[in-house]
């Protein structure tokens, strides 16, 4: 017997007891569907926070009011603009607040990272990812062996499931660290991969990547906001994150950054510099030879798109007051009543033909569950849209959808299971 049960009743007196209800009320939720919708689209972007638009109005208040004095006359100074949010970002992935600093936008970040912490020498310049990497981390990882005048086919090591399997055995990294050894340069991995939902151990890939002498970094787009991270205790050299999906700061809004603070003033770390990254107590008197900050707000190119980043320091605030170990908590029992759900209706219908691919144990993923549709694929995903579900179709037939603890409640996922009955009708 399930804990949980397929009833509104049921639904709605977990709803009641939630500490973290509240937060729904501060979110605006899509209203383009003649029906009430089901937003399990927060891993690809994230609800809006009401307070955004004041945050961003105040920001366009500040610019009439002040033009250019707004760099240091503005209610928020746009001159510091970054430094109220680092504080909060920092919280968000566990990190000191020297070691993080939000600016650029995710693939730029990962890029600018790679450029310090991808040095291949002619033995050692292989790198590790996992396959089926989101793409834009595939071109980003292509782009840079070859800029460095490698081929992607010897240095790219690319670890997949094993055949017949659909998520990544954690042990074939581990081995793949090993056997590839002194010619390993750096490892870089989604810290939970977009397509599957598999959360990997990060602490235990960064120290096997340690011991033998290479770098390793993450791209937690999907896991900022998502997963209570430790990466300054766990000792991972770089990493880098959007803040669209989980976090819910606005399209292709602002990305977070992580240097771990051991390469704080590594002179032997080559970097790409611009006038943002420049110690800022003597920045304006714009002398050539570039003198970086300390920490990872010398990874700064550009001065901080103030609009961004107010809608960043909205739901920042909304994550600081929510608590990571609360929504975690949420989380793991909002997606477990998802699963529930899913399988009962699997259970009792023959015409159910999916699979979630997703990991069931619950410290293997977060908030994201993959549904491999089999037989129904796209006619599955078309009709639990009409019925008011935003989830995303990936080809060739997977749904992934991602109940957001922050906004979602427990009603929204029994109204899932109706519109997924309903769909395979
Ligand atoms: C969403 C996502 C991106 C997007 O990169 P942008 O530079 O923000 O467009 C990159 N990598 C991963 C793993 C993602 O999930």
């Amino acid at each position: 017997m399930s804990k949980y049960q397929n009833s509104l009743e049921y639904a709605q007196q977990k709803d009641n007891q939630d500490p973290l209800r509240k937060f729904r009320d501060e979110f605006e939720f899509p209203t383009f569907h003649e029906k009430e919708v089901i937003y399990f689209t927060g891993n690809s972007l994230g609800l809006m926070p009401k307070k955004s638009r004041d945050y961003i109005n105040r920001e366009l208040d500040d610019w009439a009011k002040w033009g250019v004095e707004g760099h240091f006359d503005a209610e928020r100074p746009w001159f510091a603009y970054h430094e109220f949010l680092t504080e909060k970002a920092a919280k968000v992935v566990g990190a000191k607040n020297s070691e993080v600093v939000v600016t650029h936008s995710l693939t730029t970040n990962l890029h600018l990272l790679m450029v310090s912490f991808y040095r291949p020498t002619k033995e050692r310049f292989k790198i590790i990812c996992e396959k089926k990497a989101f793409p834009s981390d595939q071109y980003a990882l292509e782009s840079q062996v070859k800029f460095h005048g490698f081929t992607p086919e010897e240095a790219i090591i690319e670890i997949g499931p094993r055949d017949g399997e659909h998520l990544i055995n954690e042990e074939d990294i581990l081995t793949a660290i090993k056997e590839h050894g002194d010619s390993l340069a750096m490892i870089m991995i989604g810290g939970v991969n977009y397509y599957t939902g598999q959360l990997f151990d990060m602490k235990t890939i960064t120290e096997a990547g340690h011991k033998i002498g290479a770098t390793v970094g993450f791209d937690l787009a999907h896991a900022a906001g998502n997963i209570k991270m430790h990466l300054h205790d766990w000792q991972v050299d770089f990493a880098a994150w959007c803040s669209y999906k989980y976090l819910n700061s606005s399209p292709g809004g602002v990305s977070g950054m992580f240097v771990h603070e051991n390469h704080e003033f590594k002179p032997e770390l080559p970097r790409f510099a611009g006038w943002w990254g420049y110690d800022k107590e003597t920045r304006f008197k714009m002398e050539p030879g570039f003198v970086p900050m300390k920490g990872a707000e010398g990874w700064q190119l550009s001065n901080a798109p103030v609009l961004g980043m107010a809608a960043h320091l909205a739901s920042l605030e909304i994550f600081d007051e929510a608590g990571m170990d609360n929504l975690v908590e949420k989380r793991d029992d909002l997606t477990a009543y998802l699963e529930f759900i899913i399988n009962d209706i699997s259970e009792r219908s023959d015409k159910a033909d999916f699979e979630i691919i997703t990991p069931k144990d619950q410290s293997k993923r977060g908030a994201q569950l993959s549904i491999l549709a089999h037989g129904q694929g796209k006619t599955l995903f078309d009709n639990i849209s009409k019925e008011g579900v935003v989830a995303d179709w990936r080809e060739p037939n997977v749904i992934r959808i991602a109940p957001a603890p922050l906004y979602n409640s427990y009603t929204d996922v029994w109204r899932f299971g109706q519109a997924l009955e309903k769909g395979l009708e």
